[in-house]
């Protein structure tokens, strides 16, 4: 029997630092590694990612090859243009390969792709072996030691884990690889089916990409903005594994805030630099490792001593939230991304009044609005033109920069959820999984729910105001001043609720309060509310009382059959 021939097959695992998996391949000793990223369709055409996303993993893959490339002048990450379920079958055979490895990833997409390239793998005769790496454990055990349930709460989390011993510690990185071996692709390739501008509405329709497996110059290069049908990016946040050890070093160098981090105390509206991290992207894309950050927080607490902060407020207990997620997801399966069929969701009736008359079929109570009115409100929360300074600040910096503060994210999902617009986070989790640069699938509609008190947390009397929230932070409204140029020269006074200035405090800071945001606005205008938020705080949280009594969750019955308003 030869060396083994072995395909490392990067996914979301963008690093060469503790990759226990890497480190599987290598312990291989193989004759030959192929450093593979395959171009998934799933995620190029139909996922929704907007052109700050792609730029980051871009970034990612650009610094990953570099550090392939220092270790060994041969090889590289080489991206091929086609979807791994149909490419796998082909490069087991045209490039004999003996093994494929890669970081295990629970994801509901990823498990489903992974099932068919592990079943393809097995009629080939190429030996499969998958590690945990993406979480502080790994998200299997987790759930067995739940007894298959999700984790619905960080102290069912922190229950599984205690089972399982402490997070491991961090390997270190590769010194050297091996070479790759010859990478013929003389077989038949695959076309995406999808056209490339569905989703994402940062795409243009300028596909170029997929017309040869090798890329354009036959050379497996990574891709560019452009092959992707994306214009330039805007955020000012870059990717890749060098950037993340470096930013995390950066954190680590400052002792007192590691150690003493409060997650609530940090400021939303804090920027350049931020109060918290920034460093989700990163972990996102796995350019750096979560439990090199676990561990290098957990031993300056350690040191530090007293007064170090702790669960689930301290920075490790951020990172355990979303351990908690990711099991939480995995257990429950694709239902996790939505209410329909997912019995650890609470339904409520988004859009519509939670009782209707019986005689005349409408709303009782004065909290019904018709869906009409909820796409416009929806669709002013999306544009950042709501005319509730907070809010527009906080959606626009999104969508320009790719990121906000967590609390930030709180103040636009109440907003939009059970403290506002009455909308299904559903459609809000959308939004984020276009805009985000750290766009999580389980972190993301496990936040949503938590946000919209329909799991996680249900306490869904208490809500943000789009204005004292704001207001506890930043005074002055420095971050509305930034993202709300219309409004920079206001007076404090009304930075939060610029309808209320009177007409010689607009003049005087340049602008006038009016329209709906969405109609072409004039220079100089910024929009009315588009609501009494009193009144809409007030009918929300009728309706969601109605909808705690009556208690149907998305598995039940009715729900599933939409006949809930028989009720
Ligand atoms: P830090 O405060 O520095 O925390 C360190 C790390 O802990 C983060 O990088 C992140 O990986 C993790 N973390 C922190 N808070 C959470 C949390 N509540 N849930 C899960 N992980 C957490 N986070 C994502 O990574 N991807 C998402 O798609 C995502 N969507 C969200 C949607 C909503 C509506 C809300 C309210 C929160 C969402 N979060 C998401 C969680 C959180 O807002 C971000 O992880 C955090 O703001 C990232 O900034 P940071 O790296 O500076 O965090």
């Amino acid at each position: 029997m030869g060396k083994p021939r072995v395909i490392y097959w990067f996914r979301t695992d963008l690093r060469l630092h503790d990759s226990p998996a890497l480190k599987a391949a290598l312990d291989l000793e193989p004759a030959v590694l192929w450093p593979v990223f395959t171009w998934d369709p799933h995620y190029v055409y139909r996922a929704r990612g907007g052109t700050n996303r792609w730029q980051f993993l871009l970034d990612c893959q650009n610094d990953l090859s570099e550090s392939i490339t220092k270790l060994n002048p041969k090889s590289k990450l080489f991206v091929l243009r086609e979807g791994p379920q149909t490419l796998f079958p082909k490069l087991f055979e045209a490039w004999k390969v003996t093994h494929l490895v890669f970081e295990k990833d629970t994801d509901v997409y990823a498990r489903e792709r992974d099932q068919v390239v592990t079943e393809a793998a097995k009629s080939a005769g190429v030996k499969v072996i998958s590690c945990s790496g993406r979480t502080l454990w790994d998200t299997e055990d987790v759930i067995a030691k739940h007894d298959g349930k999700p984790t619905m709460s960080m102290t069912s989390l922190l229950s599984a884990t205690k089972k399982m011993g402490d997070v491991a510690r961090p390997i270190p990185a590769p010194k050297h690889l091996p070479d790759p071996g010859e990478m013929p692709v003389d077989f038949d390739q695959e076309q995406p089916d999808v056209k490339p501008d569905v989703n994402a509405e940062s795409r243009t329709k300028n596909d170029t990409g997929y017309r040869n497996i090798a890329g354009p110059n036959g050379d497996f290069a990574i891709e560019t903005l452009e092959e992707l049908g994306f214009a330039a990016a805007t955020t000012p946040h870059k990717g890749g594994e060098s950037r993340a050890l470096k930013q995390l070093d950066g954190v680590i160098k400052d002792k007192k805030y590691t150690a003493t981090f409060e997650k609530p105390k940090t400021s939303p509206a804090q920027f350049e630099p931020q109060s918290t991290t920034l460093l989700s992207p990163f972990l996102h894309f796995g350019a750096l490792s979560v439990r090199e950050f676990y561990w290098r927080v957990q031993d300056v607490v350690t040191s530090y001593g007293k007064g170090a902060s702790t669960p689930p407020a301290s920075l490790t207990g951020q990172l355990i939230f979303r351990d908690m997620y990711f099991a939480a997801q995995a257990a429950i399966g694709a239902n996790f991304h939505q209410t329909v069929g997912n019995a650890y969701c609470r339904f409520i009736p988004w859009h519509l009044p939670s009782k209707l008359d019986a005689d005349t079929g409408l709303a009782t109570g004065d909290y019904h609005i018709d869906s009409k009115q909820a796409e416009t409100w929806f669709q002013r929360f999306k544009q950042g033109v709501t005319g509730f300074p907070w809010i527009d600040a906080l959606m626009r910096q999104l969508r320009h920069d790719g990121w906000i503060h967590h609390l930030g994210r709180h103040s636009l999902a109440c907003f939009l959820t059970r403290g506002g617009c009455y909308i299904d986070w559903e459609r809000g989790a959308e939004v984020f999984e276009e805009l985000l640069l750290d766009h999580e699938p389980a972190c993301n509609a496990g936040n949503w729910q938590w946000l919209s008190c329909t799991a996680f947390f249900s306490q869904y009397y208490r809500c943000y105001s789009p204005v004292s929230f704001g207001q506890k932070w930043d005074k002055n409204g420095n971050l509305i001043r930034r993202w709300v140029p219309e409004l920079k020269d206001l007076n404090a006074k009304y930075i939060y609720e610029p309808w209320k200035a009177p007409i010689q405090d607009q003049k005087k800071a340049g602008v006038r309060v009016t329209g709906d945001g969405l109609s072409e606005a004039e220079k100089g205008t910024y929009p009315k509310p588009m609501f009494d938020f009193g009144e809409r705080r007030n009918a929300c949280l009728a309706a969601m009382k109605t909808a705690y009594d009556v208690g149907l969750h998305g598995h039940d019955e009715k729900v599933i059959r939409g006949t809930w308003r028989e009720l």
